[in-house]
């Protein structure tokens, strides 16, 4: 099953990837983590994104495009997976698409978290996260148990210097610019749900999962064009 995560900065997409990625048994791929990664490593990819990062704005697509192509040619991802950040643009979709397409797959599904602009940005102000395994805690929220550690690897917690109050109003205007007509263009292949992300942590999950585990079979199981069943 190949699902893709949508929803605006601060909406859980993150905190939801996490808790699918364990119940599904899906690996994830979050790109902000990855791109954050490779600035912490000083790597030309950290180098690239950094200014535009930092600035709110979106990494260019062929950048991001060629990213996704790289993980999906690796390997553990025959039995599908959930993209977290990908894609944030039209271009990135349309990309995405042909990717898949070109091994007899296509995008089973899109979760799209919505959730009121003010909530978002509380959420960010108090979001805190591992830089070492990626996972979200909500000062208020979801606060770790060890305050200022992470519950899943020990790390020191830190706050992105993107969700600072102004750049984060930057990104949520490049969000409905840039991002919000992905959510057209999923709705138009019939393959987007939306789901509440006001609610708790587990209200949400458990709508995620009723809309995920009752898919028709044939999404589980596909037969591609050669007649081989290849589980996705
Ligand atoms: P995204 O990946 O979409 O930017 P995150 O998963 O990092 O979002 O969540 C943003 C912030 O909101 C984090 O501090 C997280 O702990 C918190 N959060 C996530 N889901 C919820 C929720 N359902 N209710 C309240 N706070 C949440
Ligand atoms: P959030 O959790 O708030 O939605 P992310 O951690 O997913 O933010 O992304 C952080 C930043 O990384 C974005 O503001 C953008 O600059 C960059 N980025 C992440 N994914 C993409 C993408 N698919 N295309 C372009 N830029 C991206
Ligand atoms: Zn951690």
């Amino acid at each position: 099953m190949i699902v893709v995560m949508l929803g605006p900065p601060g909406a859980g997409k993150g905190t939801q990837c996490e808790l699918l990625g364990e119940k599904l048994a899906l690996p994830h791929i979050a790109t902000g983590d990855l791109l954050r990664e490779a600035m912490a490593r000083g790597t030309p990819l950290g180098q690239l994104a950094r200014p535009y990062i930092e600035r709110g704005e979106l990494v260019p697509d062929d950048v991001m495009i060629n990213i996704i192509n790289e993980w999906l040619a690796t390997p553990g991802h025959e039995h599908g997976f959930i993209l977290d950040g990908f894609p944030r643009t039209v271009n990135q979709a349309r990309a995405l698409d042909q990717a898949l397409a070109r091994v007899g797959k296509g995008v089973d599904r899109v979760i799209y978290l919505s959730v009121p602009v003010e909530e978002l940005l509380q959420r960010i102000a108090g979001r805190y996260v591992c830089p070492q395994c990626g996972a979200s805690y909500h000062l208020r929220t979801s606060p770790p148990r060890q305050s200022g550690y992470c519950d899943q690897c020990g790390s020191t917690l830190t706050q992105r210097p993107d969700d600072r109050r102004e750049v984060a109003e930057r990104r949520m205007a490049v969000y409905f610019a840039q991002t919000a007509p992905v959510i057209d263009y999923y709705q138009k292949r019939g393959v987007l749900s939306e789901v509440n992300g006001a609610q708790s942590v587990t209200a949400v999950l458990d709508a995620e999962l009723a809309i995920l585990l009752t898919l028709p079979s044939r999404t589980h199981t596909r037969t591609d064009r050669h007649g081989d069943p290849s589980q996705i």
